[in-house]
């Protein structure tokens, strides 16, 4: 198939169809897993291509797992499921506004129901069929563990027969992680947390993790994508701590324009802002948790400031 995405095998029968966001599908005797179908004018058709070649043709049950509600990750659905005969959709219970309601999703991202135009994304929504539950079991035995952060309700698909783990934006690729400085989460301090209590343990117990955005990782390669990650939110929340010492009170918005040029490689767009007073939001808010920042009115908005 000249143009189309590479497909190859991750390990065991999971295989990969490469893109930003990675594909991940599975078949077993008529059923198949595809797991975030992305996003583009031709990711539907090629994945498509990739379900009927894997599965030996047109497949009996299809389950269609979204990891979260993000639409790079979802575009494609609507697409798949015509071209391969109908199937389900299946989103953690807390995605499920996110994957049905295209105003849902901007509030939740971009803290506003912003225009179509800046969130530069099709608005493309679709019905969820089947709530997921953490540690619910789905064919070919997959399963759902929970890593709320990225979103509320983010979930990662493992492969237990495999050993392979669909991490969605769980973990980003290093340099995805590297580009963007602030890595988008609505909740910083929490996707944190999944990572060292959900996802690196799978990477130290020898799981192949495959993020939606960079390369495959297993063993000591992933445990240190892992660790990036992580060590990214740690800079971000020193870095803030450090400028509400410096230069604080500051509001939302500067703090905002202040870490996306001073922290990533991103350009400081309308976009990449929005997304990263989001981010930020969640981090001033544990600090306020621990005592180590406060809330101040000011003629520009909330501003915050360090602690003493
Ligand atoms: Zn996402």
């Amino acid at each position: 198939m000249p143009g189309s995405p590479r497909l190859r095998r991750v390990a065991g029968d999971v295989w990969l169809v490469q893109g930003s966001p990675n594909t991940l599908v599975k078949a077993c005797g008529g059923d198949v897993v595809v797991v975030d179908p992305g996003i583009g004018e031709s990711r539907a058709e090629a994945v498509a291509a990739a379900v009927r070649e894997i599965a030996g043709g047109e497949p009996r049950r299809l389950v269609v797992v979204l990891t979260h509600g993000h639409t790079d990750h979802l575009a494609a659905a609507p697409g798949l499921l015509e071209a391969l005969g109908g199937g389900e959709v299946a989103a953690p219970r807390l995605c499920v506004g996110l994957v049905e309601d295209t105003v849902v999703r901007r509030l939740v991202v971009y803290g506003g129901a912003v225009s179509e135009q800046l969130a530069a994304m099709p608005m493309v929504g679709l019905r969820v069929t089947r709530v997921l539950e953490p540690g619910e079991g789905l064919p070919c035995g997959a399963r759902v563990v929970a890593t709320p952060g990225h979103t509320p309700g983010h979930s990662v698909v493992v492969f237990e027969e495999d050993r392979v783990v669909a991490a969605g934006d769980a973990v980003l690729g290093e340099r995805v992680l590297a580009r963007f400085g602030v890595p988008f989460a609505a909740e910083l301090p929490r996707w944190r947390r999944s990572l060292e209590e959900a996802l690196l343990p799978l990477a130290e117990e020898g799981y192949t993790v495959v993020p939606g955005h960079g390369p495959v990782a297993r063993g000591g390669r992933a445990a240190a994508m892992i660790k990036a990650n992580m060590e990214a939110v740690d800079r971000v929340t020193g870095y803030v701590l450090r400028v509400l010492g410096d230069r604080g009170p500051l509001t939302l918005d500067k703090l905002a324009y202040m870490a996306t040029v001073e922290l990533g490689a991103a350009e400081p767009t309308p976009r990449q802002l929005l997304l990263n007073r989001t981010a930020l939001a969640s981090v001033l808010a544990e600090l306020e948790r621990e005592g180590k920042a406060e809330p101040v009115a000011t003629e520009d908005g909330p501003a915050w400031r360090r602690k003493p």
